[in-house]
């Protein structure tokens, strides 16, 4: 049955099939075949004709794709050398003199989708040199004129979300629904940042002596926040343009100077963002972008003495860069075993839902994702059935088809998982799922019957794999909460809101909700993390307030002086 015949004349069509890009007139028409829906297309491109079908979702995303600029085309021509995207130093795209480049694996097909430049030591040391020199003019830039240039950094970001996306959805195999959301959320991240800057930064503080026991009132101290100087941001691949820009706007804002270090997954997406700054007109020099592994540049650009402040997420690496850094501030976001309470009385409906959400959403490689629930036993049985009923209804495959669960990042990362399942089976939980795993694809699976001398119930997957323990009080699932070395957040689900508070007390990690899964956001909120999970506290206030330093001005007056004294 013929739904709708029009013709597009498509600027480009990327067919999953052949990942062919084509400059073709494309007449074609819906259909319906044997109950699914195609889209039938004939193609002409000089003598060339043919017939081709496909599914919607081919069609949504090629025509997603064609809704503006591709990865390093257009827009983004000049970040990219022939097939090797640029590194950005001096305001400028620039070829490494390493002559080597990095690979990027695309976690769906296992093979090289990008490669990036591997800088050099000398590449670090200009970038941080010019970015010292150009911090000095920035901080005497008013602060209206910064918050003007990040709020046109947001806009560009954002009217480039597509390609941005298609890179994330590339390099990373994030959802493409959800990599489009990590681009607008960046954006609204960056524009936040302006605002609450402009407010946080006009305020100083203003004090007199005489509060002071054996003081009169005769020094007058004018306090305000100045920058610190070269921050060192350094995101990692689950986030890598949101993570990248929560670091780099609060530093922008208060005046500093920024260098990016981009994950290696996530490299491409963070450049592409990076181009988006760099047409906002920020000063020469002032941010750069330098690509490379980082177990091979890492350690020179974080001992840096040019670098005033290091602002990380990651995982156990922020660790050894703590004990590493010199006397320098450190914000550190590291990893999270955010545990899940469910106790007797809980909607246990709403707290299936949450896991689901909480736990699975982009195959649980989410800092706070749900890592392990703690259930009363008396509604375990109940809580595990809603969970492996909503879990059957997770589409399984590629992030082009907007999937709930897509690859994992890397081969090593997929073993690491299978790992942790492999040690659960054979001490004996029960899986409700079978273990299933194409390449770095892995089916959900919850994992029941955890007992704590299995690697599962301590260790964080960041995968689809979450392990359920029975516990016959809450103190004992408090306890296994408190037990660990992370200490990101934590949940609670409960209809008693005086219990909630006071398990949220007993609960030891940076963040605990009520009635709802672990989240970072929305994003000025404070977000951080006790123990091994982090250093600091992150969220859009606090960033700006860690990103710079008080300065006094002590006016000594010759008398003491009392106004309407
Ligand atoms: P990762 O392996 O620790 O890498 C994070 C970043 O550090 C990457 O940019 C990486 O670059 C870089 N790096 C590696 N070695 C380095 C070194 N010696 N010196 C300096 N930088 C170095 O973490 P990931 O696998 O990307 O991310 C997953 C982890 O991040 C999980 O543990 C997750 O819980 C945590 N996470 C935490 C938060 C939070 O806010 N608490 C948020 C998101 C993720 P290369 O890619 O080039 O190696």
């Amino acid at each position: 049955m013929v739904i709708t015949d029009t013709v597009f004349l498509l600027r480009s069509l990327v067919v999953r099939e052949s990942a062919v890009l084509l400059f073709c007139s494309v007449r074609g028409m819906w259909q319906s075949r044997g109950g699914s829906i195609k889209w039938r297309w004939k193609f002409s491109l000089g003598d060339k004709h043919g017939t081709r079908s496909c599914g919607p979702n081919t069609v949504w995303f090629g025509m997603f794709l064609c809704s503006s600029s591709m990865a390093g085309q257009g827009f983004f021509k000049d970040i990219i050398d022939g097939e090797v995207f640029k590194y950005y130093a001096d305001g400028e795209w620039k070829v490494s003199t390493s002559g080597k480049s990095v690979g990027i694996i695309n976690p769906s097909t296992l093979k090289t989708q990008y490669k990036v430049q591997a800088c050099t030591q000398e590449e670090v040391n200009k970038a941080v040199e010019s970015a010292q020199a150009a911090q000095k003019l920035w901080a005497k830039t008013p602060l209206w004129k910064r918050a003007e240039a990040l709020h046109r950094f947001a806009g560009i970001l954002k009217d480039q979300k597509n390609p941005i996306a298609e890179c994330l959805v590339k390099e990373i195999a994030k959802p493409q629904k959800d990599a489009v959301t990590e681009v607008v959320r960046s954006g609204d991240l960056i524009s936040y940042s302006a605002e609450e800057g402009i407010r946080i930064l006009a305020e100083g503080k203003f004090l007199v002596s005489d509060s002071f026991p054996g003081n009169g009132r005769n020094k007058y101290c004018l306090a305000s926040k100045i920058p610190l100087g070269v921050v060192l941001a350094i995101p990692p691949f689950n986030y890598p343009v949101n993570l990248a820009v929560s670091k780099i706007a609060p530093a922008l804002i208060a005046g500093n100077a920024l260098i990016l270090k981009p994950p290696t997954q996530g490299a491409v997406s963070c450049l592409h963002m990076v181009h988006c700054l760099h047409m906002a007109g920020f000063p020469k020099g002032l941010v750069a972008a330098i690509t490379g592994k980082g177990s091979e540049i890492g350690d020179l650009m974080t001992m840096h003495p040019g670098i005033n402040c290091i602002s990380f997420t990651g995982g156990d690496t922020g660790i050894s860069i703590s004990r590493k850094a010199g006397m320098i501030p450190l914000q550190m976001e590291l990893g999270g075993k955010d545990c899940c309470l469910v106790l007797e009385d809980a909607d246990l409906e709403l707290a299936a839902n949450n896991v689901i959400k909480g736990g699975y959403s982009y195959s649980g490689q989410r800092c706070t994702a749900v890592k392990v629930i703690c259930v009363m036993e008396s509604v375990a049985e109940e809580l595990v059935t809603k969970i492996v009923e909503k879990m059957s209804k997770l589409k399984v495959g590629m992030p082009e088809d907007n999937c709930d669960i897509t690859p994992v990042v890397s081969q090593s990362s997929a073993n690491f998982i299978q790992g942790l399942v492999e040690d659960a089976q054979t001490k004996g939980a029960k899986f409700h799922q079978e273990w299933k795993r194409e390449g770095n694809l892995i089916w959900p699976v919850l994992i029941d019957h955890v007992t704590p001398d299995m690697r599962i119930a301590w260790e964080e997957p960041f995968g689809p794999v979450i392990p359920v323990i029975r516990i016959k009080t809450v103190e004992e699932g408090i306890h296994h909460c408190n037990a660990n070395n992370f200490a990101l957040q934590g949940c609670v689900f409960t209809k008693d809101i005086n219990k909630a508070i006071l398990i949220s007390d007993a609960m030891e990690s940076g963040t605990i909700q009520i009635n709802a899964a672990p989240a970072r956001g929305p994003d000025h909120f404070p977000f951080q993390g006790l123990r091994d999970s982090g250093i600091g506290s992150q969220g859009i206030t606090n960033s700006i307030h860690m990103m710079t330093k008080t300065k006094s001005t002590v006016i000594n007056l010759p008398s003491e002086s009392y106004t309407m004294g």
